[in-house]
Formats: C-alpha cells, sequence, structure tokens
C-alpha cells in the first residue's frame, strides 16, 4: 500500500492536519492510522471543549501565534457545519487579592496576542456572574470565549475528511516501524509505504518519536483533569465561564466552571497525578513506569521548582472532594460539597516533560527528522487552535517546500 501522507492518531491534531493537507495539496493521498477502533477516545473527545480566546500564553510563543486566529477558524467551520455553540464568554478572576496584578498582566498579554479583552469592575462582574467571586473587584472579561461539545466537532470533521477520500485504518494498535525507509508494517502483515508521516499520537507522541530516533529528552507526564457538574437543584446560578488567575509558570488554568450544552455547569477539570497515559477510571489501567517516572520526577521538582511545590502541595490533591471543593469555593465561594456531583467527564493532558532542564514544556512541540514530524506536547488550546497550528506544522515542513 502506498499513502502520499500517513498520519498517525486521529485525535483534533491529526485530524485538522488532513483537513488543511486536502485544502491546500487536493492531489495528495493521506491515510490516517489510528489504535482505537474509533476517534474520541482521548484527549479531544474528553476535554471541557471551550474555544479559548488567546489570553494567557506568552507573546512570541507557538501558542500565542495560532490560538486566536484557530478559535476564529474553528468557530466559522461549526457555524458552516451547524454544530452547536454557546457564546458564553469568560471571566478571569483575582481569586486572592496578591493575584490582582496578574489581571494586568493577562489583559497585556492578550492585548499583544489579538484576544479581545476588558478588564471589568465589580459592578460589572456582578451583573455576568451574580455568584462568583472576585477578591478586588477587578475581573479580566472574554467576550469571544465559547463552549462547543467536542466529540460532536471530531465525528463531524471525521465525516468530511472520508468524504474527501482520506482512508482511515481503526484497531491498528500494533504497527512498527519497518526497516526499509518510509515504510511501517501494519498488524495483518501488510506493509504502507508513505512520502512523509507526521505523529499525532498526542498521550502516545513521545513513545512513537522515539521509534523514529527522536524526543529522546523529552518523557510525557500525563495529569488527570476530573470534572464535576452542578447538581440540577443547586442554587449556584453561572451562565459564562468562570476561571481563577493561573499560575502563569504552570501549563493548567486551575479548577474553573464552564456552561456546558442542556444546561450543565462543569466544574475541573482538576490536574493531578494520573498514575498511567490512559488511566481514566480509577486504578484500572495503571501505568507502573509512567507512574514511577512520575513520582521520581515530582520528587525532583518539590525540591527545585517553587511553582512545583505549590502544584504538588496544593492541586495534586485536587482529588479528594474537600480539596476540590476548596478550589472552587475560590471562585464561587457559596458552593458547597452537597451542590456537586461527580462527572463522568475525565480528561488525561499529554504534559511533556523536559529531562534537560527539568521543566514541564509550556509550548506546543514539533521536531522533524528526515521523512517525519513529530507533534509532541499538543495540550492546551491545541483543540482551539487546531486548524491553524495544522497550517503551521505545513508552512514549516520541509515536505511541502
Ligand atoms: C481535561 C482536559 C481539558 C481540556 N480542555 C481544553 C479546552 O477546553 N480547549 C482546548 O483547546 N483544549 C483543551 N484541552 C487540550 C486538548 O484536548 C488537546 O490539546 C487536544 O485534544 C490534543 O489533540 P491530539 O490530537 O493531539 O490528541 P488525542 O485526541 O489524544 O489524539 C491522539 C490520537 O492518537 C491515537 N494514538 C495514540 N497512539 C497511537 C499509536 N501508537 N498508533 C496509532 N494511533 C495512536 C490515540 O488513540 C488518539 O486517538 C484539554 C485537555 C484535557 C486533558
Amino acid at each position: 500500500m502506498h499513502t502520499d501522507i500517513c498520519i498517525i492518531g486521529a485525535g483534533m491534531v491529526g485530524l485538522s492536519l488532513a483537513n488543511q493537507i486536502t485544502e491546500r495539496f487536493p492531489n495528495l493521498s493521506i491515510t490516517i492510522v489510528e489504535k482505537e477502533n474509533k476517534i474520541g477516545k482521548h484527549t479531544s473527545g474528553r476535554n471541557s471543549g471551550v474555544l479559548h480566546a488567546g489570553i494567557y500564553y506568552e507573546p512570541g510563543s507557538i501558542k500565542a501565534k495560532v490560538c486566536v486566529e484557530g478559535a476564529q477558524r474553528l468557530k466559522n467551520w461549526c457555524k458552516e457545519n451547524n454544530i452547536s455553540i454557546l457564546d458564553c464568554g469568560k471571566v478571569i478572576t483575582p481569586q486572592k487579592v496578591e493575584l490582582d496584578n496578574q489581571i494586568d498582566e493577562l489583559y497585556k498579554r492578550g492585548i499583544s496576542n489579538g484576544a479581545k479583552v476588558e478588564i471589568i469592575d465589580e459592578n460589572q462582574f456582578n451583573s455576568i456572574v451574580p455568584d462568583g467571586f472576585t477578591s478586588t473587584g477587578r475581573a479580566l472579561w472574554s467576550p469571544s470565549t465559547s463552549v462547543v461539545n467536542p466529540k460532536e466537532v471530531i465525528n463531524r470533521l471525521k465525516d468530511i475528511l472520508s468524504k474527501k477520500g482520506v482512508k482511515f485504518i481503526f484497531f491498528e494498535n500494533d504497527w512498527a516501524k519497518s526497516t526499509n525507509n518510509k515504510q511501517i508494517n501494519l498488524s495483518n502483515k501488510a506493509q504502507l509505504n508513505y512520502d512523509f508521516l507526521f505523529n499525532c499520537a498526542g498521550l502516545q507522541s513521545d513513545i512513537v518519536a522515539k521509534r523514529f530516533g527522536v524526543g529522546k529528552d523529552f518523557t510525557m507526564l500525563p495529569f488527570k483533569g476530573s470534572y464535576w457538574e452542578l447538581k440540577e437543584n443547586s442554587p449556584l446560578n453561572v451562565s459564562t465561564n468562570l476561571y481563577p488567575v493561573p499560575d502563569l509558570e504552570f501549563p493548567f488554568l486551575g479548577v474553573h466552571a464552564t456552561p456546558g450544552f442542556g444546561g450543565k455547569i462543569y466544574l475541573g477539570p482538576t490536574a493531578t497525578p494520573a498514575f498511567g497515559r490512559e488511566n481514566y477510571d480509577g486504578l484500572k489501567n495503571l501505568d507502573i513506569n509512567t507512574s514511577l517516572s512520575f513520582a521520581i520526577h515530582m520528587t525532583n521538582q518539590f525540591f527545585i521548582s517553587k511553582t512545583m511545590r505549590n502544584y504538588i502541595l496544593n492541586q495534586a490533591f485536587e482529588w479528594l472532594p474537600h480539596k476540590f471543593i476548596d478550589a472552587a469555593r475560590l471562585i464561587l465561594p457559596k458552593i458547597k460539597l452537597e451542590h456537586i456531583k461527580k462527572s463522568p467527564k475525565v480528561g488525561i493532558r499529554p504534559q511533556l516533560y523536559d529531562l534537560r532542564n527539568k521543566t514541564l514544556v509550556q509550548d506546543f512541540l514539533i521536531i522533524e527528522t528526515e521523512g517525519s514530524s513529530h507533534i509532541i506536547n499538543a495540550i492546551s488550546p491545541a483543540f482551539t487552535a487546531s486548524f491553524a497550528f495544522a497550517d503551521r506544522i505545513i508552512d514549516n515542513c520541509t515536505y511541502f517546500k
């Protein structure tokens, strides 16, 4: 079998890349190799569905360059394809007085990244989110943040790609890199020859990269994101995204409230140790090697990084209901444990760790080698930014030059 382009992984990154290649190079044949029997089993089917406005990211980073444009393009695409969007905006609130100056920093970053942001006063805050809390009477308002159902998005994208002739090979977990150049061996003993391969394997992308001899300086540290939901009879009313000011040295955004479809309000996600790249359900898919690696690197971080020490002492334990409610209370002071129930939704962040300087990698990372390109650390907002991110990957790829 021959394909011009082989993509490993049918998550939002792999699908968007296929979509942009079909738009820009319609004569190329594309095959997507996916280890599961259907799409959406991992991060792209398990996220909050927030189309981020582009506020948090360090100006100059890839995230900063692709988020605003990507969000707008995905929104337009959803509208063209009749996919529901909640245009509910977002408020970022300083949950502690000492975090007030971060509102100015986030405002500056947002403006510099091309996002629409506004600093609001207490009256405006109270009219947008009456049950929320601002420690100083100020907050940041992002009118263009929206919410989609991520499964609806990826399923539609997959259907469109199939109609355009993109070939999907599902349930293909046992493929191996052939000793022949530009070839992989499939589990049915067939060979798939390609001209160029993209590794978009999400939580497994570092392992796949290593098969091609790249990414040896990195390993994945998976962080679990569990959600809770407000019970229907809860007295709290949240009709917008309500986020705390995050620690900008740390890639996760803190427990927040996100409106979902059908009147649901999600709280979370947490960012706790996952004990396995795909360990969504208790300890069912416990992965000893990943857990050991996580424990070793976190212990190390405890001693060298104040940010990570704060994380370990606080957020790492948010799987405990009383710790979770303490975090939720920072933005919704009236919330009580009796107002919430555990949500079945849970995702795991494909967070990369740099073994050389012992830090969590903050930006997306693309490593190209002869005949293949490896997209690793496709953490948030890779879903939001996917179309623009895909174009950037194509623009920088030697195969298309
Ligand atoms: C809890 C949580 C909340 C989030 N919220 C948001 C949000 O609100 N907004 C936002 O923009 N982003 C959010 N994100 C981030 C976003 O979900 C990810 O950035 C994005 O989905 C990554 O897409 P992906 O295609 O790289 O990964 P995935 O969706 O995981 O896709 C990778 C695919 O590769 C397949 N695969 C793996 N290994 C192999 C192999 N060896 N062979 C073949 N196939 C393989 C997997 O089965 C999978 O289908 C969130 C993430 C989490 C965890």
